[in-house]
Parts: C-alpha cells; structure tokens; sequence
C-alpha cells in the first residue's frame, strides 16, 4: 500500500541567472510560480483513523513561509551584487540564494523547508515540482 498527496501552493516573484548564463534570463523578470509538493507515507504507515495520509491543512505552514519569504519579493543569487546591494538599499523584500535562483534551486531550497515542516513519523517530502510557466518544470526528489 503507497499513498501519496500533493498541494500547489503559488506566489509571485522576480529573479534573474548571472553565473555562466548567457540566455534572456540573464534580464530581470518575474514569474507566477506554482509548486507542487509531494508527502508520501513511510514505508509500513498507514493511513490514520480519518483515512488521511496527510490532512491539506498542514501545508498552510508550507505557504505561510512562501508568502513571508518570496512572495512579491526578489529571488536573487549572493553574488548578484548591484542586484542585491539596490535591494537592500530600498528595502525591497528578497531572499538570497546561494547560487542561481533556477527553478531547479528553488525547487530544492523549497523541498528543504517543507520537510522541516511537514516531515514526522509517519510521512515524507518526497517530491517538489516548480514551474516557472506553464510549459516549463523543474524536479526536486528526495532521497
Ligand atoms: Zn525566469
């Protein structure tokens, strides 16, 4: 027996790719991003007395810290200088990451922080998928 469950959370955002890229992304742009995020039950759990893997309401938590953190805010990679110096300077909301803000990064910075929130004994993160339009994705999946 497997079951998983999966919530789409949204924001917008602003990002840009500076390292070793050379595409239109390099330009300032934002997107709606939409996720996808995946729990899974541990193998030998079962549902619990509701009949639930996961009740959807554990993941307002997911998007709390999205809307806090990213929403209507900057996405911008640490060596992203004149970005992150103007910024900070007109106290615009932005969150740095450690390299490119890709749809591959935020997907994994993104599992990150809903498995610290949602991980407990009896189920996992196993799955975030990030979307930059509606014909692009990124895959984050957890060992
Ligand atoms: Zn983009």
């Amino acid at each position: 027996m497997s079951f998983r469950v999966q919530k789409e959370i949204r924001w917008e955002a602003a990002h840009r790719l500076i390292k070793g890229y050379s595409g239109k992304c390099q330009f300032l742009h934002g997107h709606s991003w939409v996720a996808r995020i995946t729990v899974e039950l541990r193998p030998g759990q079962e549902l619990d007395a509701a009949g639930l893997a996961k009740d959807f309401g554990e993941f307002k938590a997911v998007q709390q810290w999205v809307e806090e953190h990213w929403d209507h805010g900057a996405l911008v990679a640490q060596d992203d200088r004149a970005w992150l110096t103007w910024l900070r300077e007109n106290g615009q909301k932005h969150f740095v990451f450690p390299d490119n803000p890709t749809s591959e990064r935020i997907a994994e910075t993104l599992f990150c922080v809903a498995a610290e929130l949602l991980n407990d004994e009896r189920c996992r993160v196993c799955r975030v998928v990030v979307s930059e339009t509606p014909a692009n994705e990124a895959v984050y999946e957890g060992k």
